[in-house]
This record gives C-alpha cells, sequence and structure tokens, in this order.
C-alpha cells in the first residue's frame, strides 16, 4: 500500500467528486476499506469482507449489501441513509439485516423506520440492537463487534471489530509437528484463543476516546476522526462540535499502536490535495509511514451547479434555484 509520506496516493478508485466512494486495501490483513467521510457531508464506510458497513451515509448501493450495519450515532450524515439501505435490501431480496446502534437512539430510530415502513407500504427486513460501550455483538465469520465509549454532542459510539484466533501457546513454542501431535493425542491443548482487535473506528468523538478504549490504541487498523487539521480551525472549535483536532491526534501519536492509522471525517474545509499536504507535513514520521488518510476525492460541483466553483476550500453556498440554472 502506498502511504501518505510517499507523495502518492492510495485509493484504487479514482477520485473525481467529494462524495466518491475511495477504496483503501490492506493485503497483508486481508481486509479493504471501502468508504465516504467528508465531516458533516456524509460518512459511511464498508469492509466488504466481513459483510460489515459502520455507518450509512446518504445510502450507498456499498451499504445496502451489508448484513450487518453499525451506526457510530443518529447524525443525519451518518445515519440519515437508513430508511432507504433498508427499503432497498427488501426490493433486491437481500435478506435480513441487523442494525447497531447506541442504546439512547433506538427508540427514535425505530420510530423513524417504522414510520418509513408505513409510508412505503412495505415491512423491512430488519432488527436493531441497542449498544452500549462494552457490547458485544457476534457478527459471523468468528468476528464480534464491540461498542467503544465515544464523546459527542449526541449519544455515540465508535466500534471494534474483535476476533479470537487460536494461537499456539507460548511453552509449546519450538516443538516440531509431530512433538504437538503427540501431546494432542494425549489430551494436551497447545492452543489458547487470543485476542485480536482487527480494526477500530473512532466514529465522531472527542480525541479522549483513544484512551478509554484500549481496542483503539491496539487495533490493526484505526480509523479515528480528524475533523480539522490545522490553524484554520482550533481545538475549541472542534470540541464544540464534539470532533477531534489533528493536534491531539499528534500529541497522543506515541499511544497509537496501530499498523494502519488512518485518519477520516475531514472537513469540508479542506480540499482533498490540501488534508494529505497538510496530513503529511504534521504527522511524526514514525506515525506517518503508518498513515493512509481516508479522503475524498476532487471536488466538482454538484450536477447542474452553474456557478464559480472556487478552489480555496470552501464550498459555496448551493441554493434549490443555482440547481436548476
Ligand atoms: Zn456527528
Amino acid at each position: 500500500m502506498r502511504r501518505l509520506s510517499s507523495g502518492k496516493w492510495p485509493a484504487v478508485g479514482r477520485p473525481q467528486e467529494r462524495c466518491e466512494c475511495t477504496q483503501l486495501v490492506f493485503p497483508e490483513l486481508n481486509l479493504t476499506i471501502e468508504g465516504v467521510s467528508v465531516a458533516g457531508v456524509e460518512t459511511w464506510l464498508r469492509i466488504p469482507e466481513w459483510g460489515l458497513g459502520i455507518d450509512t451515509g446518504r445510502s450507498p448501493d456499498s451499504i445496502v449489501r451489508c448484513r450487518h450495519i453499525a451506526l457510530t450515532h443518529a447524525h443525519m450524515d451518518h445515519a440519515g441513509g437508513l430508511g432507504q439501505i433498508l427499503a432497498l435490501r427488501k426490493l433486491w431480496s437481500l435478506g435480513p439485516c441487523t442494525v447497531y446502534a447506541p442504546a439512547p437512539s433506538c427508540a427514535d430510530l425505530a420510530s423513524v423506520v417504522c414510520a418509513w415502513q408505513r409510508l412505503h407500504g412495505v415491512e423491512f427486513d430488519w432488527s436493531l440492537v441497542p449498544m452500549e460501550s462494552g457490547c458485544e455483538a457476534d457478527i459471523g465469520g468468528g468476528r464480534r463487534l464491540r461498542a467503544l465509549a465515544a464523546d459527542h454532542v449526541v449519544p455515540a459510539l465508535g466500534y471494534a471489530i474483535v476476533s479470537h484466533p487460536r494461537k499456539l501457546r507460548p511453552e509449546f513454542a519450538g516443538l516440531d509437528g509431530d512433538a504437538l501431535r503427540q501431546l494432542q493425542e494425549q489430551g494436551t491443548e497447545v492452543t489458547a484463543p487470543q485476542r485480536r482487535v482487527l480494526l477500530a473506528a473512532s466514529g465522531d468523538t472527542l480525541a479522549g476516546a483513544l484512551e478509554r478504549s484500549t481496542e483503539l490504541q491496539e487495533a490493526d487498523v484505526l480509523l479515528h476522526e480528524a475533523t480539522f487539521l490545522d490553524e484554520r480551525r482550533t481545538r475549541d472549535d472542534a470540541h464544540k462540535g464534539g470532533h477531534t483536532h489533528l493536534d491531539e491526534l499528534i500529541e497522543r501519536a506515541q499511544g497509537i499502536q496501530a499498523r494502519h492509522f488512518v485518519p477520516y471525517h475531514v472537513s469540508q474545509i479542506y480540499s482533498a490535495d490540501e488534508a494529505r499536504r497538510v496530513l503529511s507535513q504534521r504527522i511524526p514520521p514514525d506515525l506517518l509511514n503508518r498513515t493512509t488518510a481516508l479522503l475524498p476525492g476532487e471536488r466538482v460541483a454538484p450536477a447542474g451547479y452553474a456557478g464559480d466553483w472556487n478552489t480555496t476550500g470552501q464550498f459555496p453556498t448551493v441554493r434549490p434555484s443555482d440547481l436548476t440554472r
């Protein structure tokens, strides 16, 4: 995988518009992360190998295919697509879908989806699992979804995907195959399950979540939100929205043990190129070597938009009349 520090961008999909899907491939982990994440606009992640989606964004087909959808929180840019995803799963006979969400938001989410079912005249094939920090759910393939504490302006969670592969017990290291087989025949357990955090996503949160969950520190792949990246916005600006400033991740860089660090949920005030440049310049070298950001592609105006599209990193305000000119 190409790194930020190499000056090349690893997105497999050609990034053309700000919400075009980016795909990050981690071959040694047998893991792909597809996703879109622009703070306030749209965030979703999909791990196709696991049939798992984290957040729904605005209902991309990618998430429609997921049997398990973990919602970090119910802000529209993260969860607004849920109703349509369930409707499309029904239309395409994709079978049941299990949705996990912060427990305090479940009653409202259920009533919104129930209202959509009535409006749609169809019953969706879904179940809703209320989650709290520390809750785990089996998502198949020997993997468990674990909810992590998050501090946001509404009830929120991060998620870790944990597995327990069996590994040779340390006292038998160095024994050859025959010796191990003999021990097994005598009824000795030569292996023991070992906890491994395959991936963790912080969701929208203040930076303190990193200290609260060892899963965020230990994950093979850590996705952590980094809404603001430099002096254009202060830490206070980030905190007002319940978000993390890159300054705070840099301070915690030594605690990030992940093999791959994936900053995401970057604000739309940065173009993708700006974000890449700022991340490359500011993240300390040891962490930068392990960093692959999930950034949107180049920005293009919404279809039909005839106004000037500035390149300063600020999106113009698009009024409905602009779109039909
Ligand atoms: Zn949010």
